[in-house]
């Protein structure tokens, strides 16, 4: 198991086939203001790629394009509202199809409101993550062990996640409602760098 770090593009075959696991890194919170500096991706085996986008960057990625963009392959999020907007506006890809383990977590873990990423890890798998480095410069230069470790853990329990969610969504009859919301996630996406992020459409006012 190890983390592997790229600059500007993801090296080919270096993913087996099937789901794989997503996340990102930007200087902050706002899409179009604050660029995006990592994708983190992981095929489940173990391994985490780190791609690093430098300032200036014309984010010409094939490769991971190619990936994210492929209908074969599920995309495993951990709020994937955010990824799949900072990916749909700087790499210009729509990367579905989608699964989210905050939203199935909404969806099944009625008797809780705490949803992230850390109290889904522990509960769901008895796992321990750190989320120290979650505020800090991904646009440095020079990334540190402690932050490229963090950035690869974030997509290191999602296949585990993935597996556990789908059992209990059946369990509870709520796998069509999840799977009518991830599909609706890159139009809530795309509604969010429009314009609409906090106006919610759905509701009378
Ligand atoms: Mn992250």
């Amino acid at each position: 198991m190890a983390v592997h770090l790229h600059e500007e593009d993801l090296p080919e075959g270096v993913l087996a086939p099937g789901p794989v696991a997503v996340d990102t890194e930007t200087m902050g919170l706002v899409t179009r203001r604050d660029r995006l500096c990592l994708v983190q991706i992981a095929d489940g085996r173990g391994d985490e790629h780190l791609v690093r986008f430098r300032s200036g960057t014309p984010y010409d990625a094939p490769n991971l394009k190619a990936v994210l963009a492929d209908p074969a392959r599920i995309k495993l999020y951990h709020f994937a509202r955010f990824d799949l907007a900072a990916i749909e506006y700087y790499l210009g890809v729509t990367a579905a199809p989608v699964f989210c383990t905050k939203i199935a977590s909404k969806l099944i873990r009625t008797y809780t409101d705490r949803h992230g990423l850390k109290d889904l890890v522990r509960e769901l798998l008895g796992k321990e993550i750190s989320k120290q480095q979650q505020s800090s410069d991904w646009g440095a230069p020079v990334l540190s062990e402690a932050q490229q470790d963090y950035a690869a853990s974030d997509v290191r329990h999602l296949h585990a996640m993935h597996d556990i969610l789908i059992g209990r969504l059946e369990r509870e009859g709520r796998a069509q409602i999840a799977q009518a919301c991830f599909d609706f996630l890159p139009v809530r996406a795309r509604l969010d760098i429009a314009g609409w992020a906090e106006l919610d459409i759905f509701s009378h006012e």
